[in-house]
């Protein structure tokens, strides 16, 4: 058999540029991380080839033993890290997770209620051209003008007024913790059922450093690659009683095979965040988002237009308003991305600019923290990008910061042995 690099040298190729990439540059996109090689490992294994349509021990197809052994850790495994009655661990991605979430208690046409995609909600929350939006009848709500934070006066009223059968609460880009027994309590009174979407925080929750939504929520969904720091995928948590109903809207409402190498990589990205160096990490994932909003608020940002919105953060990611700043959301991504730092830039509540422009940036911890950074490490990072967000920016700046940059990568080394 031949090794990828003589089979397919152009893939090959690409595969080691992007490995270059990620341990030459700091990856601030909030929603990536670093996944260990033990995930990798799981993922690039020969369970790639094995069919399994159905659940442990009631498969449609033989040979399931080991599979099946597999799944059943996971399941095992995320239960226990989360404290949930049941798991469904097959969702191919968050999107999927969230399908068949919906589908599990809704009916075309029903009306869900869910954050606003301009205020910081996900695609599958209800954007119009989304399966969401195209399927049910979506009420959105939004996040203050004046506090950032998601208005739960506004929750209420638009619950109270269009009794949705779905409230969502999660979002993709909102820098501060949901009230969930608020949520719960708004949907009790409407008799709506609740589903938290905790794709970004899912990592903080398994480590005691964010409220969890599980006692509160019919259903939770999230991600495994995001905070939690596993394979690229999705999960469904839910009460007993959805139980039957939610593996039926995975498999076969939504999906056929499961995918068994990416099952057994979140069930390793599972046992590895129920451990203490887990639970470090993210401690250092918080406080490095805490360094950055801090650095972002000082005087000198504010005078060039640079501000943190909310004010702060309690996860693990700071959105910075650039409305008052002469860069937009676009150059300002560039500008980092021309020093080695990778960012996504992101409309704000409220953005006078265009949505391919915007007027933010979402800035995320997650997988510098992964890499090792440290508070200091991560006040350094503030510091360049605080330099780099000024119209004093030039090209003697540009060198100066991207050595800086290059400097902390060094010294943070990823995959040394890949
Ligand atoms: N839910 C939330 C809150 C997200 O932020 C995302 C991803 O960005 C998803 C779901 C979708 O996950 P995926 O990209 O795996 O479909």
């Amino acid at each position: 058999d031949q090794n990828l690099g003589d089979l397919d040298p152009e893939v090959a190729t690409a595969i080691r540029a992007e490995l270059h990439r990620q341990q030459s540059t700091l990856e601030m996109i909030a929603s990536e991380n670093f996944a260990p090689v033990g995930v990798l490992q799981a993922q690039g294994s020969v369970l790639t080839n094995k069919y399994a349509e159905g659940y442990p021990g009631r498969r449609y197809y033989g040979g399931c033993e080991h599979v099946d052994v597999i799944e059943a850790l996971a399941i095992e495994r995320v239960k226990a890290l989360f404290g949930a009655e049941h798991a469904n661990v097959q969702p191919h991605s968050g999107a999927q997770a969230n399908a068949a979430a919906m589908a599990a208690v809704l009916q075309p046409g029903d009306t869900i209620m869910g954050l606003d995609l301009a205020h910081g909600g996900h695609l599958t929350h209800g954007m119009r051209i989304n399966f969401s939006g195209r399927l049910y009848n979506v009420v959105a709500y939004h996040v203050d003008r004046e506090s950032g934070r998601v208005d739960m006066a506004e929750v209420e009223r638009l619950a109270l007024e269009t009794r949705p059968k779905l409230i969502i609460a999660g979002w993709s880009a909102y820098p501060r913790q949901l009230d969930f027994a608020e949520f719960r309590r708004i949907a009790d009174a409407v008799d709506a059922k609740l589903m938290v979407d905790m794709a970004h925080f899912a990592g903080l929750v398994a480590a005691g450093l964010h409220p969890s939504p599980v006692p509160f929520a019919d259903l939770v969904t999230t991600t495994t690659h995001k905070t939690l720091g596993g394979p690229r995928g999705g999960v469904v948590l839910c009460t007993k009683e959805l139980a039957k109903k939610v593996d039926s809207t995975v498999f076969p409402g939504q999906q056929g095979g499961p995918l068994q190498h990416v099952i057994a990589a979140k069930a390793v990205a599972f046992k590895i965040a129920a451990g203490e160096e887990f639970r470090e990490r993210q401690q250092r994932v918080l406080e490095g988002a805490r360094i950055l909003a801090e650095r972002l608020a000082r005087p000198d940002c504010a005078e060039a237009g640079v501000k943190v919105l909310s004010g702060g953060t309690d996860v693990h990611l700071v959105l910075v308003d650039l409305v008052e700043s002469s860069l937009d959301g676009k150059q300002a991504e560039d500008r980092l991305h021309r020093i080695g730092i990778t960012v996504n830039r992101n409309a704000v509540p409220f953005d006078p600019r265009p949505p391919m422009v915007t007027s933010g940036l979402r800035v995320g911890t997650p997988a510098l923290a992964t890499r090792g950074f440290t508070a200091e490490d991560f006040a350094e990072v503030a510091d360049i990008i605080a330099a780099a967000l000024k119209p004093s920016f030039d090209e003697t700046a540009e060198v100066d910061l991207s050595a800086r940059v290059a400097l902390l990568a060094k010294n943070n080394p990823l995959y040394p042995h890949l």
